[in-house]
């Protein structure tokens, strides 16, 4: 399917219309022209109130997956001492990369239906004295949500730099960057903010930049070079002048809507999602609801199904949905309720094709 009917899938999310328009337009260069520089300093502006923090923002281009390797890279030399926080695929994937290239990592493991416990962290933290904790909110393949400020807590007593991943939460629920003392933490475009994968957004605080000072890492996913963008109207690449637009049509329609506004309303959204889905049988994965993400429900594929007919079945009738990876691969399936599609009426059609196909 090139376009989806009945688009559910946890990213990348549908890109409404009004965002799309900022391709329409035919852009100078971001390297030369001061407007581009304006919107890159009007968009920090909205990206703080939004996260609610003080520190710095920066907006790089490349999908998501370009900050994770780049906030490791910048914060851990190899020897250095990383302790993730691996209660799902994202938080594990954080202890792989950080081990690619030779940094001492140690994990603290739990359930994928689970949150990991603080207690447990803050005993590895004590003892390993880790450089960074890595930690993941919404663990987007399990469908939980973290709570931050312990773990953020932890961090500030054991003296290492907390980073973490909201690149599935932000902007649907509240991140409080500063409350939660996260010194580098990152946000993709095309979950919540409803963009294409082409943009990512990092907050880093003043005793991060100080690390990327000692670390001195040097790569095309280096922060240091953004540190006083857009004050010097240097960057250290071209830059997406479109997403850069697109980016602040989405952060003014949250503003427009109101950010708690935007906020209930993915919760709204997810308590309807999982309704619908208790109505009909189908089993939420994480082990209750109350750790569940609002913008993202992950489900056991029902009884009498694989992953691959079901996933069929819904996709005959217009409706696609996210399967999963690793090992919750063809056990576990996801919809998908971020930004512009925490949409009561989307999320009821979408669950009505559900229980069309598992004929209840
Ligand atoms: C989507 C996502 C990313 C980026 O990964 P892609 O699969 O490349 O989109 C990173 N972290 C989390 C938690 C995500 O949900």
């Amino acid at each position: 399917m090139e376009q989806y009917q009945t688009g559910l899938v946890p990213g990348p999310v549908s890109v409404p219309k009004k965002i799309r328009e900022a391709w329409l337009t035919d852009f100078g260069s971001s390297d030369l022209e001061p407007e581009f520089f304006e919107l890159y300093t009007q968009n920090q502006a909205l990206l703080q109130k939004l996260l609610n923090t003080r520190e710095s923002v920066v907006i790089t281009s490349g999908e998501a997956m370009s900050i994770l390797w780049g906030g490791l890279k910048s914060a851990l030399r190899p020897g250095e001492r990383l302790l993730a926080v691996a209660g799902g695929l994202f938080g594990e994937g954080f202890a792989d990369m950080a081990k690619n290239f030779a940094v001492d990592v140690e994990k603290v493991v739990s359930e994928y239906d689970s949150l990991p416990d603080p207690q447990k962290v803050r005993e590895a933290a004590l003892r390993f004295r880790p450089k960074v904790i890595a930690a993941v909110h919404c663990e987007t393949p399990c469908g939980t949500l973290t709570p931050l400020r312990q773990l953020g807590e932890i961090a500030c007593e054991v003296g290492a730099l907390f980073l973490v991943d909201f690149v599935a939460s932000g902007g649907g629920v509240a991140v409080d960057v500063d409350k939660n003392h996260i010194d580098i933490g990152l946000l993709g475009s095309q979950k919540v903010l409803s963009l294409p994968p082409s943009l990512s957004v990092s907050t880093v605080s003043a005793r991060a930049w100080e690390v990327f000072k000692e670390v001195n890492y040097d790569g095309c996913d280096a922060y240091l070079p953004w540190r006083n963008v857009p004050a010097v109207r240097y960057m250290p690449y071209t830059h997406d002048w479109h997403g850069m637009k697109a980016l602040n049509i989405s952060l003014s329609s949250i503003m427009e809507e109101g950010m708690e506004n935007a906020f209930a309303r993915h919760s709204r959204t997810a308590a309807l999602c999982r309704r619908l889905a208790r109505e009909m049988d189908v089993r939420l994965f994480p082990v209750s609801e109350d750790i569940s993400s609002p913008t993202v429900s992950a489900f056991y594929v029902p009884d009498g199904w694989t992953w691959e007919s079901l996933d069929a079945a819904l996709r005959a009738r217009g409706l696609a949905v996210g399967g999963n990876y690793g090992p919750l691969a063809g056990k576990v399936f996801r919809i998908g309720h971020m930004g512009s599609q925490a949409d009561e009426a989307l999320v009821t059609r979408g669950m009505g094709i559900l229980r069309d196909v598992l004929k209840i």
